[in-house]
């Protein structure tokens, strides 16, 4: 008997119930996309420091290999999606809010597809050390493909202060016209139980449990036909209500545990992990298949398509060549957007490539989302701080923002937004708020780095100044020990001189000693008495001191 449901749901702040237009790109199963002529493949697809370039202009790569090497700490690799020649490794126009293009490795492909055939471990996953797994997760690339591109392997390692009871896997997917989560549940629940398990041995997670929303039974019941009786007793799929943004990690951990992730703090800190269902496949991948995240799912969907649906797609595929395969009517999309209509970026050039975050190209021939009326003033009506689901106040923060009062709004916690647009779609002013909250993150965050960039060249000043101070003592110090040595020397002369001297004096006191004592000469003859007078004169000669001869001539 499976055991499916937790026995409660909690239901989080706010949200909004939104159209899905989730059921044109699900008609047909996920097809391969089409191997694109060059690949361009930027070496920062993820959050943390850019991959660097290890390969060369000129050179011949194979499908799997590794190109671009991590960097530091949070960092992960880049590897080739296809074989062929590198033929440029520039700047490149990329997806991205600033708009500026990214170092990017481009590789002609030669139609081989040939690949680079890596060694997997001797022995199965649950005999290896996490620590072991993690490496290898990070070496495969894999990063959070839920739209973060925070690296999984980071994830997988909360630290020793962090015993992590519960992992969550996300299959919400909660923002209206993406699908390939959806899809690939479906189509591949045995490898996410796989890469589930995986992960659950890396965190040492007593249970499982993966959040769907309740407008996917059919990935909902691919899932659960898919447990092992053993597996049940610990991964329970669970049909969360649809209601957006039932899928931003928060929301979830709420709904399937009643746990408040307060605010600044991250889920491990609850002993909470939540990880995407499609990063659970690309780990599953990589363990079990030695295979590097080279391609993912992404939905191809909107009104400007004939032919919506989900594609395996190579990373590093320009989105154009995508579009193309789907039928786009017209190359010039009035609104091509990366992600969701709710929370994606808006691409102005389809040169840009598909990335490790990419899940969905939506391509309209009009915003029903996004084109707004002209804004108004605020009326204070409450509506955005009604369905904030992170319990903010927008209005709050969007009047800070619009008076670039950047201290204060962080006293209303703007970081804890998470740009889901629920107070930008309710506002009857049709304020564009999540604009307003974007300019000011970004503007903190130039902020910050301008203040370490100062710190750093205050830090760098005192320095200075310590090493400074610090040769002067020093200076001083080597003086003082100088002239303790020299006034030691001294002394030592000193001390010698004296030894002489005294030792000349013993010496006279000696030779004083030795001078002649009159001797009794009584019972002698005259000869002998004169001989011994002779002796004692000519003692008395070479003993007493030369006659001063000045002395005498002077008186
Ligand atoms: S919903 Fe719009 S008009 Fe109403 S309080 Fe919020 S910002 Fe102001
Ligand atoms: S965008 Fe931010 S402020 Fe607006 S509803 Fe979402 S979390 Fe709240």
């Amino acid at each position: 008997m499976h055991n499916h449901t937790p026995s409660k749901l909690w239901r989080f702040h706010g949200g909004l119930k939104l159209p899905g237009h989730k059921a044109s790109s699900m008609r047909a199963s996920i097809a391969p996309a089409t191997l694109p002529r060059y690949l361009i493949l930027p070496v920062q697809q993820h959050i943390g420091a850019p991959a660097v370039p290890i390969v060369k202009i000129g050179e011949r790569v194979l499908k799997n290999q590794c190109i671009a090497k991590a960097e530091g700490l949070v960092s992960v690799p880049v590897h080739a999606s296809s074989s062929g020649t590198v033929i440029a490794i520039e700047p490149r126009p990329v997806a991205h809010p600033s708009g500026m293009p990214g170092l990017s490795i481009v590789i002609e492909t030669d139609g081989k597809d040939e690949a680079l055939v890596i060694p997997g471990a001797s022995s199965a996953f649950a005999q290896q050390d996490p620590a072991q797994i993690r490496e290898r997760i990070r070496d495969a690339g894999i990063v959070g493909l839920g739209g973060a591109g925070f690296p999984a392997f980071i994830k997988l390692n909360p630290g020793p202060g962090y015993q992590i009871n519960t992992l969550i896997l996300n299959g919400a997917e909660c923002e209206p016209y993406i699908t390939c989560d959806a899809m690939l549940m479906q189509e591949q629940p045995r490898e996410i139980l796989d890469g589930l398990l995986i992960m659950q041995h890396a965190l040492q997670a007593q249970r499982c449990l993966i959040g769907i929303e309740d407008n996917k039974p059919e990935a909902i019941a691919a899932l659960r036909n898919a447990l092992t009786v053993a597996e049940n007793k610990f991964i329970k799929v669970v049909a969360v209500p649809t209601i957006y943004p039932a899928g931003g990690e928060k929301q979830l951990i709420r709904t399937l545990t009643g746990i408040e992730v307060p605010a600044q703090q991250l889920p491990a800190s609850m002993g909470v992990i939540c990880h995407n269902v499609a990063t659970a496949f690309a780990i599953a991948q990589a363990i079990s298949r030695q295979q590097p995240l080279i391609t993912r799912v992404v939905t191809v969907t909107g009104s400007a398509l004939t032919q919506a649906r989900n594609y395996w797609v190579r990373l590093g595929t320009p989105m154009r060549d995508l579009l193309e395969q789907a039928g786009a009517t017209n190359t010039r999309f009035a609104h091509l957007t990366l992600g969701g209509p709710m929370m994606g970026l808006g691409v102005t050039d389809t040169a840009a490539p598909v990335i490790k975050t990419s899940n969905c190209l939506l391509a309209q021939t009009e915003n029903k989302f996004q084109t707004k009326p002209v804004a108004l003033p605020c009326i204070r009506c409450g509506e955005c701080a009604r369905v904030c689901p992170a319990q903010l106040l927008p209005q709050q923060l969007y009047w800070h923002a619009h008076a670039k009062d950047f201290d204060k709004i962080q006293d209303f916690h703007l970081f804890d937004c998470i740009e889901c647009g629920c107070c930008d779609y309710v506002c009857p002013s049709h304020i564009p708020l999540v604009q307003y909250y974007r300019f000011a993150k970004t503007e903190i965050w130039a902020k910050e780095r301008e203040t370490q960039k100062s710190d750093i060249a205050r830090q760098r000043h005192e320095f200075h100044l310590w090493r400074i101070e610090r040769k002067k003592l020093d200076d001083e110090e080597r003086k003082r020990k100088k002239m303790e040595l020299l006034n030691k020397v001294d002394a030592d002369e000193d001390h010698k001189q004296s030894a002489i001297e005294a030792a000349l004096q013993r010496v006279h006191a000696k030779k004083a000693a030795q001078q002649v004592q009159p001797r009794n000469t009584d019972n002698l003859s005259d000869t002998q008495r004169k001989l011994i007078h002779d002796i004692d004169q000519r003692r008395m000669q070479h003993t007493e001191p030369a006659p001063n001869l000045n002395k005498d001539k002077n008186p």
